[in-house]
């Protein structure tokens, strides 16, 4: 594994407290230049982008664009169209009993931030975090996942060839770079990943006090009503399903589905597999791989349980999973207990909408929310459920989005980003008063003269 020594880690991020304290990174016109290079750096490298993301994960190259380098573009686009308006202090109401004062907030920049991100959309995850923080104005050490090494490497030479390494650096390793890291006082820290290593997270940054976001996992449902339409809901669920093999963090991870339609809806999805990559998907160049053996087989693990409805066949050399249905499943299997993160659709079935909501409020809260079938439904399913975002009739759309927040909620995530959320993260509100000398109203002042009078306004 390719890891960054010690003393480099040390050197890199003592030069990026220093050159905050320059102020340099601040200017909105800076952050705007930065933003530029960025988006002209990955033009420049888009076809080897695709090629590490190829040799990573087996994605091709139409799914890296649609899924990784068109979303950091439009990102990116939409930060330099916006960011004048963000970072402009705002002014709020100010009440009656502080006149003649007025308030703003100062959207500052918070400082040298820490970027941590997982493997299964390595590209889209680490550069949107660096987009948030250069708009936010910080410096940033970013650290990509080692499961994704071609890309790593790739990401490490694109920052250094367009960034100085105190302002922006990649740096490389697992575990023990990031228990080095994490023992710096940074400034913010932005992780994306499990929930497991959420909490190590979580632990590092209390230790300092330091702001962190973190964008964790979890078990996604997605019911299907009886009303649904099962031909769309069919094409959705296995496109949703299957993208980056499963390996996504808002895939919908098991079904719950009216029993009688059942049958139909699982003999449609079965289909769709079969329209999308083929009789044999492992011969399709659109279908990924699963990211290393150990994830291989972990999931290998899970198809021990319940009945194999469709697929359930792997080539652990080839780190192959056939897209599978799993039928006549029950809460208490493994499946149903651990995050899926493959091509492995396990379903239950339900008579009234309420047993799906008691299984899904009884576990953690998780980071995406799929109901399909009618709107009233829906709203109903939504007002008795919590989780990070979600979509009616689709899946995955919610994170297409960049007007909307995307995060979790408890274990599946704490703050959101995308857009000016984004911006938000990596920066400071600041609310400050400022007052006239002109006039110096005693009535605040010790020995409360005119109490009586100032009680009726306060
Ligand atoms: P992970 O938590 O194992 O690793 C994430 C990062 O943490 C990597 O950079 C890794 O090197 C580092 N890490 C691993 N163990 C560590 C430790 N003990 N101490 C410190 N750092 C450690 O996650 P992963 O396997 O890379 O990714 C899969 C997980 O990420 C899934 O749970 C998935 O749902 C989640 N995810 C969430 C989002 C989101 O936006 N919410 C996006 C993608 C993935």
């Amino acid at each position: 594994m390719l890891e960054t020594p010690e003393n480099a880690i040390l050197e890199t991020f003592e030069s990026q407290k220093v050159y905050f304290a320059t102020h340099q990174t601040k200017s909105v016109s800076f952050r705007i230049q930065q933003l530029k290079k960025l988006r002209k750096s990955i033009k420049v490298n888009q076809t080897k982008i695709e090629e590490a993301l190829w040799k990573d994960l087996h994605k091709s190259p139409e799914e890296a664009y649609l899924t990784e380098i068109s979303i950091v573009l439009n990102e990116i686009d939409y930060h330099i169209l916006n960011l004048k308006q963000w970072a402009k202090p705002k002014r709020v109401h100010t009440p009656l009993h502080l006149r003649p004062s007025s308030s703003k907030i100062i959207y500052e920049p918070l400082g040298v931030a820490l970027l941590i991100t997982p493997w299964n959309y390595p590209f889209q995850l680490l550069i949107n975090s660096l987009i948030g923080a250069i708009s936010g104005g910080c410096c940033s050490i970013l650290k990509p996942s080692p499961d994704a090494p071609t890309i790593a490497k790739l990401m490490e030479e694109m920052i250094a060839s367009i960034f100085a390494p105190e302002y922006a650096c990649v740096l490389q390793g697992g575990k023990d770079t990031n228990t080095i890291l994490l023992q710096q006082k940074f400034d913010v820290i932005f992780f994306t990943g499990s929930s497991r290593v959420g909490k190590i997270i979580m632990k590092a940054a209390a230790e300092h006090l330091t702001p962190f976001i973190l964008e964790l996992g979890g078990k996604s449902p997605c019911i299907v009503g009886k009303e649904a339409n099962l031909d769309v809901a069919a094409r959705r669920i296995a496109w949703s399903k299957l993208i980056n093999s499963g390996q996504t963090c808002i895939a919908p991870d098991y079904l719950f589905v009216h029993s009688s339609i059942k049958n139909q809806l699982l003999t449609k999805i079965t289909k769709e597999i079969e329209n999308m990559y083929g009789k044999n998907p492992q011969e399709s160049r659109f279908y990924p791989r699963i990211v290393n053996n150990k994830a291989h087989q972990r999931l290998q693990g899970l198809l021990k349980q319940g009945t194999i409805h469709t697929g359930g066949n792997f080539d652990e050399e080839d780190l192959y999973i056939a897209p599978t249905i799993i039928d006549d499943v029950k809460e208490n299997f493994e499946i149903m207990k651990e995050e899926i993160f493959g091509p492995i659709l396990p379903v239950m079935t339900y008579e009234k909408v309420i047993e799906a909501i008691d299984f899904i409020n009884k576990n953690e809260k998780p980071l995406a929310f799929y109901y399909f079938g009618k709107n009233a439904r829906a709203k109903e399913v939504l007002s008795k459920t919590s989780s990070g975002g979600g979509c009616i009739n689709d899946a995955l759309l919610n994170i297409a989005n960049h007007h909307l927040p995307f995060g979790g909620v408890g274990n599946s995530g704490l703050g959101k980003y995308r857009g000016n959320r984004s911006f938000l993260a990596f920066t400071n509100e600041r609310s400050i008063v400022s007052t006239p000398t002109w006039i110096d109203l005693r009535f605040r002042f010790v020995p409360f003269k005119f109490y009586k009078w100032v009680k009726r306004i306060v």
